[in-house]
């Protein structure tokens, strides 16, 4: 890439620092109209030297206006041999046939000089002279259907062939440095397309489509394309069939962005780019030669469409709409930018013929970028969302699980803690003890000091029971004043050590201002022969057998 940029650089001094010194061409240049062809029986070089003296003289960067009346025009100019290296002529032609001699050896001819169904086509020709001593007389023939395209040269210039080459280069150093681009934001928005299915896809998609037509028109209006196909003819009409379809592909995007406003009436902007270019093909097809006739309708069109775009789309982000913010400036510069290249190369207004249009793809790049940018809001905007509603679910998740009086855990929670404790057991081959305590007479508090004091009987207890349990133990309500522990000890001793301690507690603290005590049946996990129901019926026995027995007392059953 680095080598190319040299290269370009390279070419570009060379073209900027010796563009003075092109051999001229021993003038002055003269010209005659005419319907006579050497297919008529003229012989051109003849009527040169016979006549040279009658014809007008002819600027070649301003040429004078024509009778109309003809499809022919004889240019011719004396050339000297002073400087033999520089032999080559570098020119474009447009819509016309062309034949050259020098004195009387006819060295080039492109083209049909009779009327065509199909124009010409646009293209750049690099022709070796012939070798000559001392002076010659170079005669040239154009010929074309449309007085507007007859006699126009571009670029025309005699020199050595290095710096033909250079010239040649130098035009399309725009489009050289605007390819690559094209191609970089091609390759972006196919990535976004393809792994970010939560993106603006159908925008993405739009951009790719144009950036295609564009890279597509921009290898269309280069000089090497010619190298690489010399058929002018198909890129005439390849150049012509994508300027059509430039402004189509590119309203696609804007559509996409002003989807949902009301005001934007971007279908009759796209649909009026679409009548022009099917009424271009078809008059093309039929031989009206509308594929450039109707080019004086479509920058006008293109003007005034794309004038509206600009409209909504500065309406757009006065209501805060950032993307629509960020496509104007490639709308303003590539529409400036376009209009001014078609003008002026249709109607030849500048002597030189180089594309501007090509640098449009820089501002379309700050567009690109203001995607990215609020592609990656959004997206952090969703992250916070999501986060958001996760953390919210796992609040709803724990309150369903969770009872409201005594934070313990509630029944719901019950199967999937004795699941993970039964399935911990049998990993490890160890059992685990299980609690179930009650509140002994516990419908006396209720009935003496009402409800909230039973309540708050309740809350004291389970935090003074959460207290004396570790961590990695559960404690779940099973009911009323009925609690279960859950615990990881795998002891008949230890087990029987925690429950004496927390109904040793119980007794010994007032808990809401009552002093209680709570009778406790504990049990260990059987591995083998238990299920859920034995040992539920098991701890349940327990426990009831530390009521039978007078109370406030640890009961184990095995
Ligand atoms: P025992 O020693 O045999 O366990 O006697 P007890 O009175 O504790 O037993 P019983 O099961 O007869 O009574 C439990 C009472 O607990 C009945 C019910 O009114 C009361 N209760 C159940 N849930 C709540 C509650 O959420 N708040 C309050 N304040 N009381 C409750
Ligand atoms: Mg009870
Ligand atoms: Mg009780």
């Amino acid at each position: 890439m680095r080598k190319i940029i040299y290269v370009l650089l390279f070419i570009l001094c060379l073209g900027l620092g010796r563009w003075g010194e092109a051999a001229v061409l021993e003038g002055p240049w003269r010209y005659c109209e005419t319907n006579e062809t050497e297919a008529g029986g003229v012989n051109v070089p003849a009527l040169v030297r016979e006549n040279s003296a009658d014809w007008a003289l002819f600027d070649m960067e301003n040429r004078p206006p024509l009778s109309g009346k003809y499809q022919h025009i004889l240019l011719t100019v004396k050339v000297s041999n002073q400087d033999p290296q520089k032999n080559v002529l570098l020119f474009m032609t447009t819509k016309q046939a062309v034949r050259m001699w020098l004195d009387d050896e006819m060295f080039f001819s492109r083209g049909h000089f009779y009327p065509q169904r199909y124009d010409e086509g646009s293209q750049p020709y690099m022709v070796a002279l012939p070798k000559f001593e001392g002076e010659a007389q170079l005669a040239i023939e154009l010929y074309s259907d449309s007085p507007t395209h007859l006699g126009w040269f571009s670029l025309f210039s005699l020199d050595t062939e290095q710096m033909q080459m250079a010239r040649f280069f130098y035009s399309d150093i725009p489009l050289v440095l605007a390819i690559p681009v094209g191609l970089a934001i091609i390759f972006i928005m196919f990535l976004y397309y393809r792994f970010n299915p939560q993106g603006w896809r159908r925008l993405y998609a739009y951009i790719i489509l144009f950036m295609v037509v564009f890279c597509l028109w921009l290898f269309s209006v280069s000089n090497v394309k010619t190298l690489f196909w010399d058929y002018p003819r198909v890129w005439w009409y390849s150049l012509s069939i994508l300027a059509y379809i430039l402004p189509l592909a590119a309203n696609l995007i804007p559509r996409e962005l002003l989807k949902g406003k009301k005001y934007a009436r971007m279908d009759i902007v796209i649909w009026a780019n679409a009548m022009l270019f099917v009424t271009a093909m078809v008059g093309e097809i039929m031989g009206m030669h509308t594929m450039n006739g109707l080019m004086s309708l479509y920058y006008p069109v293109l003007a005034i469409g794309e004038g509206a775009v600009v409209y909504w789309c500065v309406r757009a982000a006065r209501e805060g709409d950032l993307l629509c913010r960020s496509v104007l400036l490639p709308i303003i510069v590539f529409t400036s930018l376009g209009v001014f290249d078609g003008v002026s190369g249709h109607f030849y207004l500048l002597p030189w013929h180089v594309y501007l249009t090509p640098l449009g793809i820089y501002a379309f790049l700050y567009f690109v970028v203001g995607i990215l940018r609020e592609q990656v809001r959004h997206e952090e905007k969703l992250l916070r969302k999501t986060a958001g509603l996760e953390h919210k679910a796992a609040l709803m998740q724990k309150k369903s699980e969770t009872d409201a009086l005594t934070g313990c855990w509630n029944r719901n929670k019950l199967k999937v803690l004795l699941a993970d404790a039964i399935a911990g057991a049998r990993k490890i081959g160890q059992p685990f003890g299980m609690l179930m305590l009650d509140i002994d007479f516990f419908k006396k508090i209720n009935d003496t000091y009402g409800h909230d004091a039973g309540d708050a009987v309740l809350r004291a207890f389970a935090t003074l029971v959460y207290k004396h349990l570790a961590k990695e133990h559960e404690c779940i309500r099973w009911g009323g004043e009925e609690f279960l522990i859950l615990t990881k000890i795998t002891e008949q001793d230890e087990l029987l050590a925690l429950a004496e301690k927390i109904r040793e507690q119980v007794a010994a603290v007032p808990l809401a201002g009552h002093k209680i005590t709570c009778s406790i049946g504990a049990t260990l996990w059987q591995i083998e022969q238990d299920s859920t129901d034995t040992l539920f019926r098991r701890v349940d026995e327990a426990l009831y057998q530390a009521k039978r027995d007078g109370r406030n007392r640890v009961i184990f059953r095995t």
